[in-house]
């Protein structure tokens, strides 16, 4: 029987819907705006597209948001002294900067320059650490989509064996460690493991996170598995997943097409952890 899919959009829709329901209540408590500023260095394509969707998403829910345009050719020092402006700014509530920066600027620099309490992305250290001990913190919005797409569907984790492939700081060892949380047993794999269809094959929950198109194969996949794919990968103007959906799905219980799938939620996370980021 063919998977149940995953319809992100819908699900990041209703996420939507919630949040905006929810600003306009705060307004009418006197309450303020939550304000997200987004920080784009340089001109990368991929980059100012989802800028734009970030933005767009904002005004939609009725999130103030800001654009900060900085050319490539912008100093380290000019770049920090944006984000201390933007940290004491009381408007700002969150504050999000595209990566990846142009050569030249140190990323971890910028990023532990962010205010914790207004790090909305869940990359500052700060944050990274209090995920790994299992406390309440800004998740980082990927691996957050990925985990309400497993509520929406009413999976538990809970003792299920998970498989992540891949092991990146912004989706593989978040959500690991998210899946962990919810008493799941997980294994991370990644560009050394041995036996990668064998781990992928031992999955109740197996979530793609590797950037290469297609690279799950249905003979990787374990009948009746959830199978989260967070992979955007271009074949010529296509976008495509880590999966290889169309065979998957023959024998997958749950799958998330690409694209609208865990990309419509990683937004909806954003704005969720802005609103909180509000107070
Ligand atoms: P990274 O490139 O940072 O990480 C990729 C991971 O995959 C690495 O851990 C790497 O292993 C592993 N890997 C690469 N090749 C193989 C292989 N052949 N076998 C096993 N593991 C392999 O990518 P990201 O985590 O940033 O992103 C992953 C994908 O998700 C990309 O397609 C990206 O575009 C997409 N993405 C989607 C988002 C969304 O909103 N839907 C948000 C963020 C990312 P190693 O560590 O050993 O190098």
């Amino acid at each position: 029987m063919a998977a149940q899919i995953i319809d992100g959009k819908q699900i990041a829709q209703q996420i939507r819907s919630d949040l905006a329901r929810q600003i306009q209540e705060r307004i009418e408590q006197g309450k303020p705006r939550p304000g997200l500023a987004v920080v784009l260095v340089g001109d990368n394509p991929a980059s100012q597209l989802y800028v734009k969707m970030k933005q767009k998403a904002c005004l939609e829910v009725g999130i103030h948001s800001e654009e900060h345009r900085l050319p490539a050719s912008i100093s380290q020092g000019r770049l920090l002294g944006l984000i201390d402006q933007l940290n004491s700014d009381p408007r700002i509530h969150g504050i999000l900067v595209q990566l990846p920066l142009p050569d030249g600027l140190d990323e971890e620099e910028v990023i532990m320059r962010i205010r914790p309490e207004k790090d909305v992305d869940g990359f500052h250290p700060i944050n990274v650490g209090r995920l790994a001990i299992g406390a309440d913190t800004y998740v980082p919005c990927t691996p957050a989509g990925v985990m309400k797409m497993l509520d929406w569907i009413n999976y538990d984790p809970a003792g299920k064996k998970a498989v992540v492939v891949g092991r990146s700081n912004i989706v593989g060892k978040p959500v690991a460690q998210l899946l962990l949380k919810r008493n799941a047993t997980v294994t991370i794999c990644h560009s050394h493991t041995k036996d990668l269809m064998d781990e992928c094959r031992q999955a109740d929950i197996l979530v793609a996170a590797v950037g290469r198109p297609q690279m799950i194969k249905a003979d990787w996949v374990k009948p009746g598995a959830a199978v989260i794919d967070v992979g955007i990968n271009k074949i010529g103007k296509k976008t495509v997943g880590d999966v290889d959906f169309d065979n998957v799905k023959e024998v997958a219980g749950w799958i998330t097409p690409v694209p609208g799938g865990v990309g419509p939620m990683t937004i909806a996370m954003l704005l969720a952890n802005t609103v909180r980021a509000a107070g």
